[in-house]
């Protein structure tokens, strides 16, 4: 069975998330959503909210788990017995510090392979950052996240 994980804080999980999620899982058998939780960010959200948001907006997506890690991503590729990772690749900014996340990675664990997908252009700007102040000054997020995801935030504000 194939299958790969795809990590990222998702502070919250946005239509980018999503859209990266859906097309992994045309492509493997299973995809990990790996919530980090060692994050240097200080987040709007708990893990726990964070991976309640996940699996609701992944309900009707039967091969999607959700979990959550700390620490290196090569020791939980290792727990997980899973020698893929998906990225999201949105632009050039994305891609200097992903190859060289990617490179490290392949240093640390030879067998753990990364994936890139690159962004539907529909989100190519979109971040859960910009998401956040966006919403913050009230401004529309509608099309950004899921109608769950807007109804965590109100409640955080
Ligand atoms: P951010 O906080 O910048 O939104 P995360 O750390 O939660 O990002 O991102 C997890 C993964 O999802 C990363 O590989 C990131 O490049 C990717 N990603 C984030 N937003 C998008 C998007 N709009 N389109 C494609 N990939 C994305």
């Amino acid at each position: 069975m194939s299958s790969a994980i795809y990590p990222g804080s998702f502070d919250p999980i946005t239509n980018g998330h999503f859209d990266i999620i859906c097309r992994a899982a045309k492509i493997f058998d299973k995809v990990t959503v790996a919530v980090l939780t060692n994050s240097s960010k200080k987040p709007m959200f708990t893990t726990e909210e964070k991976m309640e948001m996940i699996k609701h907006v992944t309900r009707d997506l039967p091969n999607v788990e959700v979990d959550t890690f700390s620490g290196l991503l090569i020791d939980y590729a290792k727990q997980k017995d899973c020698n893929v990772v998906v990225k999201g690749l949105r632009a050039v900014t994305d891609f200097e510090y992903e190859f060289q996340m990617a490179l490290m990675n392949k240093k640390l664990h030879n067998d753990l392979e990364t994936l890139f997908l690159t962004t539907n252009n529909k989100y190519s700007y979109l971040s859960s950052s910009i998401v956040k102040e966006v919403f913050k000054l009230n401004g529309c997020v509608e099309e950004l996240v899921d109608n769950y995801v807007i109804e965590q935030m109100k409640k955080k504000l």
